[in-house]
């Protein structure tokens, strides 16, 4: 509970309190060799707006199955009903992220041989990416897939630059595997700063705070014995995406003991399929509707290439039983315009969207929701999400 006047301070949306004694920590540092290192300025925290957290306030409950391969997404070729078939599924936690590195990779695959006809099987955000890419590169391109935005699952993501998310088991990758994650998600954070500041915000940046220590919880706990060892390749990309820093102690308005702040790329899910959409059939593309139910069903395609993007749909398609599905569910509360912020806090995760506040229990490690594929909503699992954050805005 926030007892303090940094509280009050928050609830009356004036979380820049600490700022003045927080603005009066800059210092510069002195180094063995006298010379003086530049010091990073300090951060500020701006007015934060409460977030209106309240049961009542739950719009909709959405769940999505994350397609996790302990190798890594499948991006091989292999010959299927006549068709040249390139894989691009199995993107973990990290489709969004990853989509155009991964696309890009797909879909120079496709045209090796000069193909100029390609079919993309799937419409979330490795069809699209991949329609779109082969389409820039002078193919004519056409998306079968049984569902479409708003549909997908790719729809029902969070929305967050998470690219190493349940993306593979560190342990079960290909040695080769991490420079190849670093090269999809290099270039697909190059792609996606190239979609900010348009219209609708496909594609923005935001605050983010982790509260830690005391009952806030500590960060995602220690990995269980016998669970898998998901990869993390963050730091491969220290030089492009910013760090998370510690905040001194009453320069924020959180009742916890530590809180880290930085600042991450989020996907408007609602606007970036939308504009994604429009943009591929704007360019010339088709999609059709269309359900395969064994990959010879690809013989009624017309395209000698096939690029095959259907995410966790792979796993009854392919029978590829080396998709695991990863659940993970979220609460939405309508939006708050005025909040633009993320808060992590006691394993609930909450990020402002256009099309509404997204909040989500994450769980206190990465099995959360291994394995389970139940796309059935938990209300009470929503409704403790909405609640544990709600606690962070009470009055004393
Ligand atoms: C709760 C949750 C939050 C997430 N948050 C993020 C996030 O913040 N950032 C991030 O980067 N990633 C996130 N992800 C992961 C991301 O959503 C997935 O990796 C991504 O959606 C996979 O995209 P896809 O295009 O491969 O699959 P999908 O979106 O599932 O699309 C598959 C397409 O193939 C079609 N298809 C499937 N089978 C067939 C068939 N037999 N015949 C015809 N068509 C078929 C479908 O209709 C669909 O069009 C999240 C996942 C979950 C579950």
């Amino acid at each position: 509970m926030i007892t303090t006047s940094s509280r009050r301070a928050m609830l009356a949306g004036l979380g820049g309190l600490g700022a003045t004694s927080l603005a009066g920590c800059v210092t510069q540092g002195g180094t063995a060799s006298g010379l003086i290192a530049p010091s990073r300025p300090a951060f500020v925290v701006p007015p934060l707006a409460p977030l209106r957290m309240s049961v009542d306030r739950i719009t909709k409950i959405t769940v999505c199955l994350r397609p996790f391969r302990a190798a890594g997404p499948r991006l091989d070729v292999e010959q299927v009903a006549g068709k040249r078939v390139v894989h691009n599924y199995g993107h973990g936690g990290s489709g969004w992220s990853l989509s155009w590195g991964s696309s890009t990779i797909a879909a120079g695959k496709a045209l090796e041989g000069g193909t100029k006809e390609v079919a993309v099987i799937g419409c979330g955000a490795l069809g699209l990416t991949s329609a779109l890419l082969l389409q820039r590169a002078g193919a004519k391109v056409t998306i079968y897939a049984k569902e479409r935005t708003p549909q997908t699952r790719s729809f029902r993501a969070t929305g967050t630059w998470s690219p190493d998310s349940r993306v593979a088991d560190a342990d079960k990758a290909a040695p080769g595997f991490p420079a190849l994650w670093e090269e999809m998600a290099r270039a697909s954070y190059a792609a996606y700063q190239t979609l900010l500041g348009l219209p609708g915000e496909p594609v923005s940046w935001s605050d983010r705070y982790t509260l830690l220590g005391g009952g806030a919880g500590g960060p995602r706990g220690p990995r269980p014995a016998g669970s898998v060892h998901f990869a993390e390749y963050g730091e491969r990309l220290h030089d492009i995406v910013p760090g998370f820093q510690d905040l001194p102690a009453g320069s924020h308005p959180f009742p916890v003991e530590r809180v880290r702040h930085g600042t991450s790329m989020q996907f408007n899910v609602s606007d970036l399929a939308h504009m994604l959409t429009n943009d591929f059939l704007a360019e010339g593309g088709r999609i059709v509707a269309m359900t395969f139910d064994t990959p010879a069903d690809l013989a009624r395609l017309s395209e000698p290439v096939v690029v095959n993007c259907t995410g966790y749909g792979a796993r009854a398609l392919w029978k590829d039983e080396t998709i695991t599905p990863v659940r993970g569910q979220i609460a939405w509360l309508a939006a708050q315009p005025e909040v633009h912020y993320g808060v992590y806090y006691k394993h609930v995760s909450v990020l402002p969207r256009p099309d509404g506040i997204v909040v989500q229990y994450v769980g206190d490690s990465d099995m959360w929701g291994y394995g389970i594929d139940v796309e059935r909503p938990d209300r009470a699992e929503a409704e403790n999400a909405v609640t544990t954050i709600a606690s962070l805005y009470e009055r004393a």
